[in-house]
C-alpha cells in the first residue's frame, strides 16, 4: 500500500501497544516515521521490529527541550512534517477520595499538559493540509470508578480537537480524535500490580464491551490510518470510538 508514500509523520509512545502499531502501519503504506518515548530500550526494540523507514527518539512529552530537539530532528532530516499522531499517556487509577496530588498533576501532566505542547511545538513544521489525530479514550465520555482523573484529561482532549479544528482552519489543517475503548496493550499492565489483577482487568473489561472481547492495538491503528489520510479529507473535529460497540449500546 501507498496511502502515506513520501509522507512524513511522528507518533509519540510509538514504541508500544496503540502507537507502535500505528507506526508499523505507516511504515507500511510509505510514510517515513519518527517515533518518541521516553524509554530508549523501548525505542530501539521497536525500531527493529517496524524495520525501515522508522527512527526513535528520546523524548519525555513533558519536557519542553524533549520535544523542541525531536522536531529539530524532523526539520533538519525532512523538512516538514505531514501527520502528527499525539498518543503518549499514562493511567493511574485512583477513586476522587484516593486521588493524590502527585498523581493527578503525572496524569495530566502527559495526557493533557505534554499532549498541548506536542502539538503547539509541531505547528510551524506542519504544511497547509496536514492532518493530526490526538488519541483520547471513550473514557472521556464514560463514570468509570477510578478512573476520574484519567477520563478528564481525555475529556480535555475531546475539548481540543474542537478548539484547534477552529483555530487552524485557515491551514486546512484537520485535527481529529481516536477514542479506543479497551484494548489489549502495555497500559493494561500498569493498572494493576500483578499479571493475575491485570488478566482480571482485561477481563472486567471485556465483559462490559458488546463484541465480548477486548480490542487489539492494530484496530486502532486502522482508525488512525483512516483519518490521517485523504480518505478522511472532508472530517474535522471529530472523535472516532473504537471500542466494540461500547458507549453506543
Ligand atoms: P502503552 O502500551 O503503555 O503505550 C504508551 C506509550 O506512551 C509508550 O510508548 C510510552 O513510552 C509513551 N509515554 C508515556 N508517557 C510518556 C511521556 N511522558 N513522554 C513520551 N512518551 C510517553 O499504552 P497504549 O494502550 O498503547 O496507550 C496509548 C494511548 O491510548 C494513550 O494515550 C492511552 O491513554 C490511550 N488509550 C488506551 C486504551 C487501552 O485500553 N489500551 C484505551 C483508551 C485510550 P515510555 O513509557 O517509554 O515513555
Amino acid at each position: 500500500m501507498s496511502k502515506f508514500l513520501g509522507k512524513v509523520a511522528v507518533v509519540t509512545g510509538g514504541s508500544s501497544g496503540i502507537g507502535l502499531a500505528t507506526a508499523k502501519l505507516f511504515v507500511e503504506e510509505g510514510a517515513f516515521v519518527y517515533i518518541a518515548g521516553r524509554r530508549q530500550a523501548e525505542l530501539d526494540k521497536a525500531v527493529q521490529e517496524i524495520g525501515h523507514n522508522v527512527v526513535g527518539v528520546q523524548c519525555d512529552v513533558q519536557n519542553m527541550a524533549d520535544l523542541e530537539r525531536l522536531y529539530a530532528k524532523v526539520r533538519t532530516e525532512r523538512g516538514v512534517l505531514d501527520i502528527l499522531v499525539a498518543n503518549s499517556g499514562i493511567v493511574d487509577p485512583q477513586s476522587l477520595a484516593e486521588t493524590t496530588e502527585e498523581s493527578f498533576d503525572k496524569v495530566f501532566g502527559v495526557n493533557v499538559r505534554g499532549l498541548t505542547f506536542t502539538v503547539q511545538k509541531a505547528l510551524p513544521l506542519l504544511p497547509d493540509g496536514a492532518a493530526i489525530v490526538l488519541i483520547a479514550s471513550i473514557a472521556w465520555v464514560k463514570g468509570i470508578p477510578g478512573y476520574g482523573t484519567y477520563s478528564a484529561t481525555k475529556a480535555a482532549v475531546r475539548s481540543f480537537v474542537r478548539t484547534w479544528t477552529a483555530e487552524l482552519k485557515e491551514r486546512r489543517i484537520r485535527i481529529n480524535a481516536v477514542s479506543p475503548g479497551p484494548i489489549d496493550t502495555p497500559i493494561m499492565d500498569s493498572q494493576a500490580p500483578t499479571k493475575e489483577a491485570a488478566d482480571q482487568v482485561r477481563a472486567s473489561f471485556a465483559a462490559a464491551v458488546p463484541f465480548g472481547r477486548i480490542g487489539r492495538p492494530e484496530e486502532v491503528a486502522a482508525a488512525v490510518s483512516f483519518l490521517a489520510s485523504a480518505d478522511a479529507s472532508f472530517i474535522a473535529g471529530v472523535d472516532l470510538p473504537v471500542d466494540g460497540g461500547m458507549i453506543a449500546v
